[in-house]
């Protein structure tokens, strides 16, 4: 955190330098990624990705969205708009925050996109089945989505028991876990422990942490066996 000095943010472990919240999921054929963090940049550099086929967005905070504008990269070498995923109030979002991407006449260079509106249907983003899962953030409701047997859940701190029947039966899941004390509008590390155990998911990683969690090291230490904190760079392999 920007001015904090506390011993997780000066610690000089890797796996504590934390960028906002993100996932790339990629087959053979195609590439997504969810949601663009004001760190998509910085991401898209580290992994150098260099073909990307779709955006998934989860919700409309900024620290979800505001990397879109460097989606021109990608139109620039993919030559053609890039395809993006949203529900209402995040294309309501979208919309107010990049204004000039989705005006009439358009400034030379802005990028250009093709927006798809997410239903509760299950839709194909290229080869890839995306299964949308309605969350709850506080009172916005927030896009978790299932791959195949992958689940990944950001920003949520209440789910219905209608859409964790999307989720039972995935092999693994990433779910968001800020830290031990309760928050308004985010799953405590508490919660998403009893989250995972209550969907017996075999594997769960945590994600979207704040400083005031702890370090990974210390965390790691303490989650029940097929449990782990997710960290930056992390890569998982699963089948759809
Ligand atoms: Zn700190
Ligand atoms: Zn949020
Ligand atoms: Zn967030």
């Amino acid at each position: 955190m920007i001015g904090c000095s506390c011993y997780v943010c000066s610690s000089q472990n890797d796996q504590d330098k934390r960028l906002r919240s993100s996932i790339l999921v990629e087959s053979d054929s195609t590439t997504l990624v969810v949601d663009t963090t004001p760190d998509f940049r910085t991401q898209m550099l580290r992994e150098n990705v260099k073909k990307l086929d779709a955006v998934l967005f989860t919700h409309p905070h900024k620290d979800h969205i505001a990397g879109l504008d460097d989606i021109k990269a990608y139109n620039f070498f993919q030559n053609k708009p890039m395809d993006i995923y949203a529900n209402a109030i995040t294309q309501e979002g979208l919309k107010r925050e990049f204004f000039y991407i989705f005006a009439d006449k358009k400034y030379p260079g802005v990028p250009s996109v093709n927006m798809h509106t997410i239903s509760d249907e299950t839709f194909l983003v290229g080869d890839i089945p995306v299964t949308p899962i309605l969350v709850y953030h506080l009172k916005m409701p927030v896009l978790g989505f299932r791959f195949g047997s992958f689940t990944y859940i950001t920003d949520a701190n209440r789910i219905d028991a209608s859409e964790k029947q999307k989720i039972i039966g995935s092999d693994t899941m990433v779910v968001n876990a800020l830290r031990k004390k309760p928050h308004i509008s985010h799953f405590t590390l508490q919660e998403a422990i009893d989250l995972v155990n209550e969907l017996q998911i075999p594997n769960a990683y945590f994600t979207h942490i704040s400083h005031q969690l702890g370090t990974h090291h210390e965390i790691e230490a303490e989650l029940p066996p097929g449990m782990h904190l997710a960290y930056d760079g992390l890569k998982l392999k699963f089948f759809h």
